[in-house]
Parts: C-alpha cells; sequence; structure tokens
C-alpha cells in the first residue's frame, strides 16, 4: 500500500491538453476563477454558468429524466467524486441500488452506513429538480473517513483503492442486512442478530452467501490453473474479482494487457510449486482463465509500479489504446461477451504522489467530463487523448486509468475459440 503527500489537485485536467484547451477556451477560464473562489456567489455562478452552458449544448437531446451534476471536492477528494460519477452512470448498479434502498428503507432506523450515505447520494442527483448544478457529497465523504482511515487524510489517494474499499464495503452491508433479516422471525423484534452473520442450518449445511447487487453487477470468476510438468497433473482454483488489475506496456491495448493477464507462466527456480502427486517442489505452469464474465468489466491499469532501484512508485505514462467495445471469451459456458465502454476514471499528474482525477462517462450516447463540479459535453473522439504517451516524457499527463464496460449480453459461439484465448 502506497502513500501519498498532500498537494492541491490540479484544477487543469481538461486544459491541460492542446485540443481541449483550443475547444474549451471560455470554460476552463471560467473554471479557474471559480477555483480560487469561495463565497457562495461564485458557486452560485458555477451552477448558473456550467449548468446553463451543458443545458444549451444538449439543447433539446437532454435526456428525459437524466441529472448531470457536478461534485463538490472537499480538498483531495477528486479520487472520491470520479469513482462516484463513474458508479452513478452504471444504470444497471444505480437502479438497483436505489430501488433496494426504496425497499429496505426503515423511517424508524436512522443508522447511518455507506450505502445509506451512497443512495442518499444518488437520491439527491437522481430526484433534483433542476437538471444539472453541484452537489456537495459531504455525508458519503465524513462517511468514508471515518470508516477507513487510509482516507482520512488530505493527501492524494488511489481512485482504484477506494473503489475496491466501496464495492467490498457494500457487499459487507447487504450480506449483514440480508443474514439480519433471515434470521429474525417476523415475530421478534428487528434487533440486529449479535454475533456474527454466518450460522450453519440445521442439516449442517452452510449458508450460501447472498448474491447482492454488487456481485450481481460485478463479480465475475477466473480459474487459476497449474498444471505440475513432473506429472503433468492441473489444480485447478476458481476466484471472484470485482475488477481485473492488468499490467501494461509500452504502446499496446487493452486487448493485448488481457491476453498478457491470461498467458501462461512458468515457475520454476525459486518460485516452484508444490504438487500434491509428485509430494515435493516442482516446476510448473500457471495460467488464468476468466470462466465468468462479469456483467460489468471494471479493468484497472496498473499504472503506479514499485521501481526498486528507485526505491518508490513511478507513474507509467505508456500509451494503451481501450476500445469502445470489447469482446471477452468466457471458459465455463463456451460464450462470447461483448462490452460497450461507459465509464473512464483518469489520473491526471506526472507522478503517484500527487495529481488529479476526473472521469469521462459515456450517458444517452453523448460522452460527458466531470471534473469534480464541473461538468462537460465531449466527443467521443476526445477519449484518444487519454490513452497515454508513446514517449516518456510528454505533456499530456491525463492518463486512463479504471475502465468501466458494460456488457451487451452474451452470445453463443457456433465454434468454441481455444479456451485459452480473451479475444
Ligand atoms: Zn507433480
Amino acid at each position: 500500500l502506497h502513500k501519498f503527500p498532500v498537494r492541491a489537485p490540479s484544477r487543469s485536467a481538461l486544459a491541460s491538453s492542446a485540443a481541449e484547451r483550443s475547444r474549451s477556451g471560455l470554460g476552463s477560464g471560467f473554471r479557474y476563477l471559480t477555483g480560487a473562489a469561495t463565497g457562495w456567489w461564485d458557486r452560485w455562478m458555477v451552477m448558473g454558468a456550467s449548468g446553463s452552458k451543458l443545458e444549451k449544448a444538449l439543447g433539446d437531446q437532454f435526456p428525459e429524466g437524466e441529472r448531470y451534476f457536478g461534485l463538490e471536492n472537499f480538498g483531495n477528494t477528486c479520487y472520491c467524486n470520479s469513482v462516484l460519477q463513474a458508479l452513478y452512470f452504471c444504470t444497471p448498479f444505480r437502479e438497483q441500488l436505489l430501488e433496494y434502498y426504496m425497499n429496505n428503507k426503515n423511517p424508524g432506523d436512522a443508522e447511518e452506513n455507506l450505502l445509506t450515505c451512497l443512495a442518499d447520494l444518488f437520491m439527491q442527483v437522481s430526484q433534483s429538480k433542476k437538471k444539472t448544478g453541484v452537489i456537495a457529497p459531504k455525508r458519503f465523504v465524513q462517511r468514508v473517513k471515518k470508516q477507513n482511515e487510509l482516507f482520512r487524510s488530505y493527501m492524494h489517494q488511489d481512485a482504484h483503492e477506494f473503489l475496491n474499499f466501496l464495492l467490498n464495503e457494500l457487499v459487507d452491508i447487504l450480506e449483514k442486512e440480508s443474514s439480519a433479516a433471515k434470521d429474525s422471525p417476523q415475530s421478534s423484534s428487528p434487533e440486529k442478530v449479535p454475533n456474527g452473520p454466518v450460522q450453519p442450518l440445521a442439516n449442517g449445511v452452510k449458508k450460501e452467501p447472498p448474491v447482492t447487487l454488487v456481485h450481481k453487477n460485478f463479480q465475475g470468476i477466473l480459474t487459476n490453473e497449474t498444471k505440475c510438468l513432473r506429472c503433468e497433473t492441473v489444480t485447478a482454483r476458481d476466484e471472484t474479482f470485482f475488477d481485473l488489475s492488468v499490467d501494461i506496456e509500452q504502446n499496446s491495448s487493452i486487448t493485448s494487457c488481457l491476453k498478457n493477464f491470461s498467458s501462461t507462466e512458468t515457475l520454476n527456480a525459486e518460485d516452484k510449486f508444490f504438487c500434491d502427486k509428485c509430494c515435493s517442489l516442482q516446476e510448473a505452469q500457471k495460467r488464468m482463465k476468466i470462466k465468468k464474465a462479469p456483467h460489468i468489466l471494471v479493468i484497472h491499469l496498473k499504472r503506479f509500479k514499485y521501481i526498486e532501484q528507485l526505491g518508490r512508485y513511478k507513474k507509467l505514462s505508456y500509451r494503451v489504446v481501450f476500445p469502445m467495445e470489447l469482446k471477452i471469451s468466457s471458459t465455463s459456458d463456451d460464450v462470447d461477451t461483448e462490452y460497450s465502454l461507459f465509464a473512464v476514471v483518469v489520473h491526471v499528474g506526472s507522478g503517484p504522489n500527487h495529481g488529479h482525477y476526473v472521469s469521462l462517462v459515456k450517458s444517452h450516447n453523448h460522452w460527458l467530463f466531470f471534473d469534480d463540479e464541473n461538468v462537460e459535453m465531449v466527443e467521443e473522439s476526445t477519449l484518444q487523448t487519454f490513452f497515454g504517451s508513446s514517449h516518456e516524457y510528454s505533456g499530456n499527463t491525463d492518463h486512463g486509468y479504471i475502465l468501466f464496460y458494460e456488457g451487451l449480453g452474451a452470445k453463443s459461439l457456433a465454434i468454441s475459440p481455444p479456451p485459452w484465448e480473451i479475444v
């Protein structure tokens, strides 16, 4: 785990690439002014100006019932804001969360947790009378800081760590609520079960953990296979995941990163594998396969790499092309899942220790750029400016960091591909 020293977030994300600077001249200039402003008048001006600007840009194409709100930054909380926007525009997740919240909200139960804070925030945005504006996610951020000391400081935080923390925390809350609901008979008072959620059933069979809305949306299954090179026995172990963290290479693409992710790795020398059949350490081959592809595929690009010679983390600004459409084959049912990109969390800055996060989101076929309070419409081609750089020292430091793809439904394959391959 890496910690980051203090630095104010860079406010010039959009302006930092030349193409964008010329395109959005007025908008970013205005943004510099509002960044320094503190009064209510200035805040009102931000809402008024950016709101009407976005509404004007969309005109009568403004999607029915949709809301586009910027999120206030409380001092380096852009890691949080960028992820929140990506999750909000993950429509099945948003809808299921709000539905769950409406059905399970108990007015007498004032207990606040991350789930209620997140649902409240989503509700505040989606139920807003205004179509655009700025919302302060104060209670949510306070709750995050209360819950996890890692996020308590004003230091630059890692958006991927935050996403992980948030999803796991939501799972914990949903599982606890589900088991509390099952364990308490209707007649008894709705008190919390004091001692842990897992209780074996009468016949000794362990209860299956409930499938939460986080699982439904984000969970996939990987198979980790190890083949002993002496006796050729294959040991397979399944692992679940909410996101895939992939190593990146210069001038590559997400497709090749995913191929490398599931390519065969040889375990030898210091790194041998203990084979149960041979009862000894043996050379082995290891590979990861996607057994079940998730509905929402989250790909984390490992841009922060520990460099031993330097004794610190370094940001890799490599150019990694991410496509709008992606195909993943999973091994369990021999199907290809087609995915469509709908959100990108971008890290802005040259190093791991400071910088800024912004996000790009696709909503009703329009791409929107969220930079804390500011929301703008952008062309799809703008996404190319976030691929990275072919040479190390480039002025553009805005790089795609977390990608969100939504599955468009699985297609059965007439001819099965080789089970190893991720297309
Ligand atoms: Zn063996």
